[in-house]
């Protein structure tokens, strides 16, 4: 006869927060207790994890056993991270945070009563714990994100513009929002490769991609499709404010100082624009795009032509 079996899942998380006491809500949680112990158990429980917004999260609210607080905000600009939790209060206190020389950012500590001295050192004294947690955070965070960035454009690569393009895709379905595409293409780049060499070519493609940076508001939105062809994602813009932008990175790209063995090289784009029509796919509303493109640099190049 067969015995049945038994099957368990365990959510490793939440087993582990019941087993080291911080459950939610429990009782223990709210228990007095001393800089000692808190440190013990923080440092314990900060290294679960690796994503800044947790671990600043899990900090925040257990520290208020010993130090009540109504907010802490961080903020890391090389990471490009700014993070809240809780609100207002109008005292302050901030400590920039950093190990063996390297910046790790910067933490405020905000309450409407002002805090005490005794408060003020506790809080120092549990602001250790946060250290190996957040650097690990943050090298993390770093290693992500330049696996989704094009190391000489600084532009988001393949990866990113697939992972992009279909969240933007789902987005603008859900809440019935045009989304338009651009796809940029340099003129007659081989030339300039072949005359100043591929070295001043890729200077040029950096030059480019930051040229079209400064004209968008979200940068995260640009990627290197190609060699020398960039895709611009453009959420909540319907065609015609498409054709502006376009228009306005074909002017500023074209304006933009280009130089190569001290020489100052003239350089236009093309563009091709699609908008996303009901019920279609990425690869279609890319193949629209790429299309125009291709009718763009047909009909005599440095201009923009819209996907029929
Ligand atoms: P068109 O106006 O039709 O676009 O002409 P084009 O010369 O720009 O286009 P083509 O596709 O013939 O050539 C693209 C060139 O881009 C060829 C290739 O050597 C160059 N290229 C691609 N990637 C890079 C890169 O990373 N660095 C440099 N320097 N050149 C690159
Ligand atoms: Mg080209
Ligand atoms: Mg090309």
């Amino acid at each position: 006869m067969k015995t049945p079996t038994q099957t368990h899942a365990i959510d490793f998380d939440s087993a582990k927060l019941q087993r080291l006491g911080f459950g939610q809500p429990s009782v223990l949680a709210r228990r007095p207790t001393t800089v000692a112990q808190l440190r013990q158990q923080l440092s314990m429980h900060l290294q679960t994890s690796l994503e800044p917004e947790r671990i600043l999260g899990l900090f925040f609210r257990e520290i208020q056993r010993l130090v009540p607080l109504d907010a802490l905000q961080y903020r890391h600009e090389a990471s490009d991270l700014r993070l809240e939790f809780g609100h207002r209060g109008h005292h302050s206190v901030s400590y920039a945070l950093s190990h063996e020389g390297e910046h790790l950012g910067e933490l405020v500590f905000r309450r409407n009563q002002r805090l005490q001295e005794e408060e003020l050192s506790q809080l120092e004294s549990l602001l250790a714990t946060l250290l190996y947690p957040m650097r690990n955070a943050l090298l993390y965070r770093a290693a992500t994100r330049s696996a989704l960035l094009d190391p000489l454009t600084e532009t988001g690569n393949r990866i990113a513009m697939d992972q992009t393009l279909q969240r933007e895709i789902d987005m603008a379905r859900r809440h019935l929002t045009p989304l338009s595409l651009l796809m940029l293409d340099i003129d007659h780049f081989k030339v300039i490769n072949d005359t100043h060499g591929h070295t001043a070519g890729d200077s040029v493609l950096r030059a480019v991609a930051q040229a079209i940076k400064n004209q968008l508001r979200n940068v995260d939105m640009v990627f290197r499709f190609g060699g020398e062809e960039f895709l611009i994602l453009l959420s909540n813009t319907g065609r015609d404010a498409a054709a502006m932008v376009g228009e306005r990175l074909r002017q500023a790209t074209q304006a933009q100082d280009y130089w190569a063995d001290g020489e100052r090289i003239e350089l236009t784009v093309s563009l091709g624009c699609s908008t996303l029509l009901a019920a279609e796919s990425a690869e279609s509303l890319l193949r629209r795009a790429d299309s125009a493109l291709y009718v763009a640099k047909r009909e005599g190049r440095n201009r923009l032509a819209m996907a029929g």
